[in-house]
Parts: structure tokens; sequence; C-alpha cells
């Protein structure tokens, strides 16, 4: 009997029970089709042929998959052949199954290799760093501008992108209240990506969950640490917060208070505040810089009311400045 008939026969008979989540789907001297599923979204399929000075030579494989990209396999067939060269001489269908086998376990960020390329390529500047634990599955970013310093900790489940990642700030040198923003919306994300709508848009189709890793961390690195060390009052025109994040103003009442809108633009608390109660108030306030209705709970007043209070406001200064002229 020929080394491929022997080998043919043994994967048939013990190939399943010596191996997880692999299904046979083909089996002869000229094809060997392997299936091997970890999840949903970690799933590949190896064609394999037995070339003619088989075992002296490496098995022809193909690595295929419904789910995960052609460069990712074109990887992974690399990785395969060097494998593959250890047992050269040998039967060698049982250890690329094996192999392939654990490579899908020990490799969580496999489903996001894509993602992940394009935040290193588009997001992570020099001085930035991004680091990957493969085996767990975590993704650690710093983020630098300026004096401001941010890093946050992605994890990302093993039935991703069915199951959503979880978001964890590590440091920061952002007031408090922004990075609550930062991270509650980033997680909002995330949740949006797995969950259906509360409300179903019958114009859309069924829903499925979303791969939102690039989402989730686009918005952190480039909508908020990158962003707002940068950003400038839009009704002064200096920049929103301190150079130095020593410098945070932490009191709400203050003039130099960071206050961020609904829009996503950072106003100084006092300009704002002059701004929201000069007129003209008819048409609502909106956002020099993007022209958005400016929605505050610090300011949530209409405009009649506005109006009085300034008019109010006025007279009284009136009143004050002729007591200064009595007086002088
Ligand atoms: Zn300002
Ligand atoms: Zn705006």
């Amino acid at each position: 009997m020929s080394v491929i008939t022997e080998e043919l026969e043994e994967v048939q008979k013990f190939l399943c029970s010596n191996v997880d989540g692999i299904d046979i789907i083909s089996c002869h001297k000229h094809l060997v089709t392997i299936k091997i599923l970890k999840t949903k979204h970690r799933e590949l399929t190896a064609c394999i042929q037995f070339p003619n000075n088989y075992p002296d030579a490496i098995l022809l494989v193909e690595i295929k998959s419904k789910v995960m990209s052609p460069s990712l396999m074109s990887h992974i067939n690399q990785i395969c052949d060097q494998e593959l060269k250890k047992f050269v001489g040998q039967k060698q269908v049982f250890q690329l199954t094996k192999f392939l086998r654990r490579f899908l376990d020990e490799n969580p960020l496999l489903p996001c290799r894509d993602e992940l390329t394009y935040v290193k390529k588009e997001l992570i500047e020099d001085g930035d760093s991004l680091k990957m634990k493969q085996k767990q599955g975590v993704i650690t970013a710093e983020i630098k501008q300026n004096k401001y310093n941010f890093k946050f900790t992605v994890s990302v489940p093993d039935k991703y992108p069915v199951e959503r990642i979880t978001i964890q700030i590590d440091h920061h040198t952002f007031p408090a209240c922004m990075t609550y923003y930062f991270i509650s919306q980033a997680r909002e994300f995330a949740r949006q990506a797995v969950e259906p709508p509360l409300r179903k848009d019958k114009k859309k189709s069924e829903f499925s969950p979303s791969p939102h890793i690039k989402k989730v961390m686009e918005f952190l690195i480039k909508g908020c640490a990158k962003r707002y060390p940068l950003e400038t009052c839009p009704l002064c025109d200096d920049l929103t917060l301190p150079e130095d994040p020593k410098e945070i103003i932490n009191n709400a009442k203050d003039a130099k208070y960071a206050e961020r809108i609904y829009c996503g633009h950072l106003y100084h608390h006092g300009c704002l505040d002059k701004y929201m109660k000069t007129p003209p108030f008819q048409e609502g306030k909106k956002c020099p810089k993007c022209s958005h209705r400016i929605y505050h709970d610090k300011w949530n007043i209409n405009p009649k009311l506005a109006e009085d209070r300034w008019a109010h406001q006025e007279a009284r200064q009136r009143e004050l400045d002729e007591v200064m002229d009595f007086l002088s």
C-alpha cells in the first residue's frame, strides 16, 4: 500500500477523533478537503493535494475562508508551508490539521486582523504605541498629542464580531468628564454593532452583528485623543484646553472650563455663557463652527425667557451705571 493510500485511510478513520471541530469534506488521492471551525468567524478550509514525490516534498495546500480576508489567507498559507517543512519524509495531513486547529485557537484577533492593519497604518503616529497580545485577544493603544496622553485597552471576545469588544481606559490626562464621554460613546458604538435597534427600520434588511473595532478605535484615537488637545474655542479661537494638562480646570463655573457640547465642539465656559445670553435668541443659538443648534442643560431656556433675562440684566446694568455716574 502506498504512503498516500495509507494516510488517506488514517485520515478517514482517525482525524475527526484526534482534532476538535473538523469536518472532512473530501478525502481521495487527488484532493483532501478539511474544514476547521473554531467559531463562525474563525473558520477555514484546507484544500490539500499530494505532490508527486510525497512525502519527500511538502503537501500542496490552499487555505480558503468565507469570513477571513484573502490577504490573511495567503499569510496562513505561507506559515503552513513553513510548518510542513518540519515534517518532510513523514505523513503530513494530521500535522497540518493540528497546526491549523492550534492556529485558530491561539489567535482570537484573526477576525479583526484587517481592522487592526488599518488602525496601525492610518491612526497610529510616531510617538504612539499599539500593542497586541495575540493569545489573550487584547489590544492596548497609547496615544499622544502635545502634552496629552490617552491609553486604553480593547479586549476581543472569542465570538467577535457576534459579541462586542470591551473597552477600558488605563491612563489619561484629559478632564474626567471628557474621558467619561469618550468611553461611553465608544461603548455605545460597540453595543450598536451587536444589538439590533429597538425600533425596527422596515426598509433595512435583517440585522446582523458587524465588526466594530475600526470604528471604536478611530473614534477614540482620531475623534478624541488626537483631536481635543488641538481644538480651539469657536468663539475666541484660543485653544480650549490648556496646553499643559496639569493646568486643566475642573471648576465648571470657571470662565476657562472646557465645555463640550452636543456637536462635539469644545468651548470655554465663559465664552459660551456670554454667547448664549446675548441676543439674537429667536433662531436658537448655533455653533459657529458647524451651524448645529446648541443644546446644553446649563442654557436650556426658551428664546422668550432668554430675551427677558437679557433685557432685565441690561436694565440693571444701566441702573448700576447711573449710580456709578452719580457717585463719581
Ligand atoms: Zn473661548
Ligand atoms: Zn459645532
